[in-house]
Formats: C-alpha cells, structure tokens, sequence
C-alpha cells in the first residue's frame, strides 16, 4: 500500500508518473532495452535528455540567453560551481542566511573567495525572511545569494530582493516548479532534484549564459558551466535513469495545467494545514504568518513527549517521515507538488484525532 510521505528529500512522486516509469521500464519504446541500459550517446537518451530540456524551458518560461543544464553532485555542489563559475570577477559575494542550507552555501563561498553575510534571520532562529535592499550589497560583488525556500525552517522569501544589478543566485531545491518564478530577474537558479521534481541524481542549473563564461581558471572541469554548456551536460555519463523521470514528471506537470497550476493546488494545500494549525489551539508553527513556506510546514505539540508519540502514530497511520530536522524537532510536513490534496486531509484528520486523545 502507499502511504502519505511527507518527507522533506527525497520526496514523493507521482503515482501516475511511476506507472508510466513502470510500464517502460523493461523496453523503453522501441529501443529494446531499458533507459538503465542506455548509451548516454545513444539516439533514444539524447531525445530523452533534448526534451527534458525543452520542458523545462517551458514550464518555466526561461528566456532563450539562458542555458538549462542537469549536473550531479547535488545542490551542495553548487555552493562551490557558483563562486568558482560567478565569483571570479572581483571573487567577491554577499550571502543572505536564512537556514541551514543557505549558511553552508556562505561558508563554502567563504572558503573560496571573498563572501560576507550581509543578512540573516538567524537570531530568531530563521523563523523569518530579512528585509532586503540594494545598499546592504557591496556594489562590487560578483553576485549576491539567496536560499528561496528554507526547507528545514519553513519560510521562504515572496519574490526576488532588489539587488540593482548585482547578479543574484538562487538555490530552489525545495520549490522549483511549485510556483512561478520570473526566471528574467535571476543571474542563476539551481536546485536539486529530489525534493520537488525527481529522483536524486540530478541537479538543475538554469543560467544567464554570459555568466558561463567567466569561470575560475583552476575550476574542476565537472563543475565548470561552460564545459557543461558546450556538451549539453553530456561531458561524461549522466544520471540517465533519473532523467528520464524527471522527464516524465514534467510531461505530467504540463499535462496537469504547469507551473500556475500548481502554485494554486499548492497555496489552498498549505493555506488548508496552515489554517487547521492556527485554529488547533494545540498545534504551534513558529514561522511569521507572511513568509511561511508553501512546502514545508514544520509544527509542534504541546511536547517533546508528545511530538515523538505523534510521529510514531503518524507513520502507523500511513503518513511517514513527518519527524521534523534534528536542528528544529517537533514535526516537519512537507507537501511538494506530488502530495495530493487528499494527503493534508488525512493528515488533519489524523491530528485532530491525536489531539482528542492527547490532551496536554
Ligand atoms: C536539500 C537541500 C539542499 C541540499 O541538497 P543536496 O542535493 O542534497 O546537495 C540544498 N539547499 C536546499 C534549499 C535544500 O532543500
């Protein structure tokens, strides 16, 4: 049986997008052989890799001076491809800090080149996004970095911060493809696959393509831009299989209305536990109402005790990986594009029930 899961990464998949895998799996079309077994070089692959491409562009609507390229490595790779690909003209960046991910992104940059925190919410425990603007960036950065999404805090930022030019980074992982984004006012967008789009294995980086060309001479040759430019992210083997998921997850997302379309399954799915978690008078989220996150929603019991009983119980009711990240506790619900609406109503079902039998 499937159950409801609510983990924060690798997330869930679509049903129908794994019957669809399933049903090619042994013969992929009429190659004779499955995608796992496929010649990167091969005809059928570069089709797959071509259209994973192409739907990308489209649903995102990504300006043509753009490129689109699948790497490896994660999107804790990037915290080293973006200031060794980007940070080489003046190797000066200015970070924003607003979670765990977005402060390892600082360090790694910080390892590198000249980074500085030019804002954090961490003195209130990343419960909220920092105001922004223009002149808390040093002029001369070579670009300023942001984490859209904090997927272990639960917020995320309402639209792109005013740098006035200064090329800004992007790290999507846990929102990509789950609203819309105006790709145009980017230098550069990556995210990891697995939590919002596919399998892991993949990570997506959609950048400017000026901004390929100005790489680190002592750059490592897999993390270079412009060499994945060059050989449209075919340099050596890829993640074939993990692809060719994805690829089939965005045909599915096309066919379902795109991007828009599921920004507004995805606002009336977390307004809805957001909704039941306000008015619990039991349940507590700690994130400031207007930057609350629309994919991960992390809450708290009335007590530790009662937490752990409520993520045991949870799973034995068919919603799994609810804990919440070891640096947060309490619970975690993340609720990424493939989690139905039918999956917040049995978890509010099942919360308003633990709350009537564990009264603090
Ligand atoms: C999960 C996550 C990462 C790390 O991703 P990996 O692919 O495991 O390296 C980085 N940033 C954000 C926002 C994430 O959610």
């Amino acid at each position: 049986m499937r159950v409801y899961n609510f983990s924060a990464g690798p997330g869930m998949l679509p049903e129908e997008v794994l019957r669809r895998v399933q049903k090619k799996l042994v013969e992929y079309e009429d190659s004779g052989m499955s995608v796992m077994e496929m010649s990167h070089r091969s005809k059928p692959y570069e089709k797959i890799n071509d259209e994973t491409e192409a739907l990308m562009r489209e649903l995102m609507n990504v300006p043509n001076d753009y490129d689109i390229l699948f790497v490896q490595g994660g999107a804790t790779n990037q915290f080293s491809a973006v200031p060794l690909n980007i940070g080489t003209v003046n190797k000066k960046a200015d970070y924003v800090v607003t979670g765990n991910f977005s402060k390892n992104a600082y360090k790694e940059g910080a390892n590198l080149i000249d980074a500085v925190v030019a804002a954090s919410s961490e003195d209130k425990n990343y419960t909220y996004i920092p105001e922004l603007s223009p002149d808390m960036f040093r002029r001369d950065a070579d670009y300023v970095h942001i984490c859209y999404n904090n997927t272990i805090f639960g917020t995320r930022y309402l639209s792109a911060p005013d740098t006035a030019g200064i090329p800004l980074v992007a790290d999507m992982s846990s929102m990509i493809l789950g609203e819309v984004v105006d790709v145009s006012k980017y230098a550069l967008i990556y995210a990891g696959a697995q939590k919002n789009v596919g399998p892991a294995g993949v990570t997506i980086v959609i950048v400017r393509h000026d901004l390929t060309e100005r790489a680190e001479k002592k750059c490592p040759v897999m993390l270079r831009y412009d060499n994945q430019v060059k050989n449209k992210s075919l340099y050596n083997t890829p993640p074939c299989f993990s692809t060719y998921v994805i690829m089939e997850v965005l045909r599915y997302l096309k066919e379902r209305g795109g991007v828009a379309a599921m920004q507004k399954i995805n606002e009336k799915k977390a307004q809805k536990l957001y909704d039941y978690i306000d008015s619990s008078d039991y349940y507590k989220n700690p994130v400031a109402k207007k930057f609350r996150s629309l994919m991960n929603v992390p809450f708290v019991s009335p007590t530790k005790e009662l937490d752990d009983l409520f993520v045991k119980q949870a799973a034995e009711n068919g919603l799994v990986s609810i804990k919440g990240h070891r640096l947060v506790g309490g619970m975690r619900a993340s609720i990424y594009n493939a989690m139905p609406p039918e999956g917040i109503d049995a978890l509010i079902a099942f919360m308003e029930k633990f709350k009537k039998a564990n009264r603090a």
